[in-house]
């Protein structure tokens, strides 16, 4: 008998009407809010990715036809891939941060290539790696040609506040959501990766950040905040003081 491992994990916050799951791979994160039936999206995973996106949103009793919008912490491709993939299937809009749509829209890339990644490539657990995430798309330069700012209002089901959580990309963008209570940090804050050796929170291997000084500046700013969970973009949940979290990160990376 053949036992399919389950994809994901998937975690969940209520807030008022609404509630928030956190759907965890071993690879990325996306999140899903839930309104009634509507859906909102945030990231998309790898694009072999797409097809366990629309699994999670199944598990949690919705439809991928529900899906009212989307938001995009940043266009790199463990991000936006699996997103491309259902924006252009079921043509629901795709918004962030205004510095981000460029990037989003492929008019250039801001990711580490094969000369950020071949130097640590010695490491197993970065072989290890590269065999997970290259069947999944890792190589694809898709974008989302129809990407587009915030609107305003930014009107969602869940009811997400944009974040400006610039470094990581020029144009990174985290979410409070869950009435405040969850932060989606996205790569700003991350609680592990596959090729990190730190356990816990986290700012991400500087060969992955665009603009590192300018990514510590957004960790900084999370140390301020009031709320009381991380759904980062990589590794689990991480229940506690998000502004903790964000000195920790601080101090081990
Ligand atoms: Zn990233």
């Amino acid at each position: 008998m053949i036992v399919r491992r389950s994809p994901f994990l998937i975690s969940r916050v209520d807030a008022g009407s609404s509630s928030a799951f956190l759907v965890h791979s071993d690879v990325v994160n996306w999140v899903l809010l839930q309104e009634g039936t509507d859906i909102t999206l945030i990231d998309g995973g790898y694009p072999g990715q797409a097809s366990d996106v629309v699994e999670s949103i199944r598990h949690i009793g919705g439809r991928p036809e529900d899906i009212r919008g989307a938001l995009l912490t940043h266009a790199h491709v463990d991000h936006i891939g699996g997103l491309a993939t259902l924006q252009e299937q079921y043509g629901f809009d795709v918004f962030m941060d205004p510095v981000e749509v460029s990037h989003a829209r492929r008019e250039h890339l801001q990711q580490a290539g094969p000369g950020d990644i071949v130097p640590l490539a010695y490491q197993p657990r970065v072989l290890r790696w590269l065999a997970k995430v290259m069947p999944l798309g890792v190589l694809s330069r898709k974008g989302i040609a129809e990407a587009k700012p915030f609107p305003d209002p930014l009107d969602l089901p869940g009811r997400p506040v944009p974040v400006a959580a610039h470094g990581h990309t020029d144009g990174h963008s985290a979410y409070l959501i869950a009435d405040g209570e969850v932060l989606v940090s996205g790569d700003a804050l991350v609680s592990g990766h596959p090729i990190s050796t730190i356990t816990g929170p986290q700012c991400i291997s500087d060969a992955f950040q665009h603009d590192v000084a300018t990514a510590r500046q957004t960790v900084e700013s999370f140390t301020t905040f009031d709320a009381t969970t991380l759904f980062p973009g990589h590794g689990p949940r991480a229940d506690g003081a998000v502004a903790d979290a964000a000195r920790r990160a601080l101090e081990a990376s």
